[in-house]
């Protein structure tokens, strides 16, 4: 028998985020409104896209003896089962895949690994399908009242469920109902802003960062949850936009918005465990106004000792716009020593679109300091030390 082997994504774990599509370069993945899907003929299993999906949903490669079509898994609701290999001959068509699946489990293959000294994480234990139960011990607005930006900070405890997760991490909330085809709603991501030892040290609980978004279904569920109430957690997820433990690390976090709850999460752990720690820790956050940024007031009562902060804001009045990228170039002289020291790490999280302003920053810094950014940036990401999460 010939077995072929098809790059597929599992639609029970997909979030249907997009990120995958944007990254393909060759266009194999497409989508309608029920599945993401990948092309047999177009793949060439580069794995460019599995890197950046944070779920792990895109990574699927299974075995067939004729291989699923587009409009076969449109209609999927679930993955199926893999062909067994046992005395087939296995045909990896396009022919590049062999090739490229071996580069990339020697190498890196186009995906980022964590961080060397990053802790090992547990990833989907609880699914939409088998989710956990959690139960809301704090919803609280911390933008300003009449701020346009409506922030929650969001407490879930766990109680006697285990739900091991790592700064970096996100977890899957499943808002309850049908979406218009009667069907479950798919989950909804939010990335942990607290350490892993719990919002508060010792609980089994943790906290989100969450934005209403107009007339989103998962948003606006999780900032009008009250006290009390449970919700459905998937996950966790993620296992590469993890914090180094290695109390060396030189973070360099960027961030707006809710980009901001990982970089919570980094700066707690290290806080509560490494305050004298002898790297450093940099913030680069931007927002439009003091009074929409989340955590601000927390923030700045961190002691500088433990943190470098560098706020940026686009909407002051009679001031000019500040966006991250132009705190960046205005700490060069900071950033140059750390950018080619080997225990520093770049973190980007929010906004769809800032890796670019950012990438051009950095650029800019390199290039007049005798350095080349590129490369710079492509050992940093083959070393698990350049870090991007954006949605
Ligand atoms: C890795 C990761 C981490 C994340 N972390 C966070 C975090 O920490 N905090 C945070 O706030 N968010 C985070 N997000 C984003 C979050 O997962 C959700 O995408 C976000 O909350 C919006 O979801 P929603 O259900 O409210 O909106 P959705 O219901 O998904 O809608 C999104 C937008 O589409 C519009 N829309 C929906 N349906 C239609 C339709 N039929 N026609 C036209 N328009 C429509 C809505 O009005 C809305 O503007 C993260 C995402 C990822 C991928
Ligand atoms: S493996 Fe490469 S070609 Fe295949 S879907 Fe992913 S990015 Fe596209
Ligand atoms: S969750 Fe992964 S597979 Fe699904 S759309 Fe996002 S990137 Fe693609």
């Amino acid at each position: 028998m010939e077995l072929r082997r098809q790059h597929l994504i599992d639609p029970v774990v997909c979030i249907r985020c997009n990120t995958c599509q944007e990254a393909c370069p060759v266009d194999a993945i497409t989508h309608d409104s029920n599945n993401y899907v990948v092309s047999y003929e177009k793949c060439t299993g580069c794995r460019t896209c599995v890197s950046p999906c944070p779920t792990g949903a895109i990574d699927n490669w299974l075995l067939t003896d004729a291989p699923w079509t587009l409009d076969e898994q449109f209609g999927w609701e679930e993955l199926p089962e893999s062909h067994p290999a046992l005395g087939a001959t296995i045909i990896e068509t396009p022919a590049e895949v062999t090739t490229l699946l071996d580069a990339a489990t020697t190498a890196t293959g186009g995906r980022v690994p964590a961080p060397a000294s990053a802790a090992q994480p547990y990833t989907n234990i609880y699914s939409r399908e088998a989710p956990v139960t959690a139960r809301v011990a704090g919803n609280m607005r911390i933008t300003a009242e009449g701020a346009e930006s409506d922030i929650h900070h969001v407490v879930l405890d766990f109680g006697a469920n285990a739900f091991p997760f790592l700064e970096g991490q996100s977890i899957g909330l499943i808002p309850p109902g049908t979406d218009d085809k009667g069907r479950p709603y798919n989950i909804r991501l939010y990335s942990v802003a607290s350490p892993r030892e719990g919002e508060r040290s010792g609980y089994n609980n943790l906290a989100l960062t969450v934005k209403r978004v107009s007339g989103g279904i998962g948003s606006n569920y999780v900032c009008d949850l009250k006290k009390d109430d449970e919700v459905q957690v998937a996950g966790p997820f993620g296992d590469a936009f993890l914090m180094p433990d290695d109390p060396e690390a030189n973070i360099v976090m960027i961030c707006t918005g809710t980009g901001a709850a990982p970089f919570r999460a980094f700066t707690e752990r290290r806080r509560r465990n490494a305050a004298d720690a002898s790297g450093k820790l940099m913030l680069f956050f931007g927002s439009r106004t003091p009074s929409e940024l989340p955590y601000f007031g927390p923030l700045m009562k961190l002691p500088k000792s433990l943190i470098d902060v560098n706020l940026a804001f686009s909407r002051l009045p009679d001031k000019p716009k500040q966006y991250v990228q132009d705190k960046l170039r205005e700490r060069a002289a900071d950033l140059v020593p750390l950018l080619p020291h080997g225990k520093t790490h770049i973190y980007i999280c929010g906004l769809k679109g800032m890796e670019q302003g950012c990438d051009e920053a950095f650029a800019d810094i390199c290039r007049l300091n005798g350095m080349d950014w590129a490369s710079l940036r492509a050992t940093l990401r083959a070393e698990g030390r350049y870090h991007v999460e954006t949605y």
